[in-house]
């Protein structure tokens, strides 16, 4: 299965839930992805339900978009590795 924040591969044991970062049924997350999910858990502990899934969709979207950049940035990182 693949985690739903960083797109790895991972052991469905080695999967987490993933609220507040995310609440889809299906949807699992990574250890290190975790981290972020405990973060925010602490970070929002407290605060109305309504604020915390707009801010934690928020985070979420950020934390993709990251890590599809760090996925480009390394892929093509590789490639000019390749033509040297
Ligand atoms: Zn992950």
């Amino acid at each position: 299965m693949k985690c739903a924040i960083c797109d790895e591969e991972m052991k469905d044991y080695e999967s987490n839930n993933p609220y507040p970062l995310l609440t889809g049924k299906n949807e699992r997350v990574c250890r290190d992805c975790n981290d972020f999910v405990t973060a925010s858990r602490i970070y929002f502990r407290g605060a109305d339900e309504d604020s915390k899934q707009i801010l934690c969709a928020n985070i979420t979207n950020v934390l993709k978009m990251g890590f599809s950049l760090k996925k480009s940035r390394e892929e093509l990182m590789k490639r000019m590795e390749e033509k040297q």
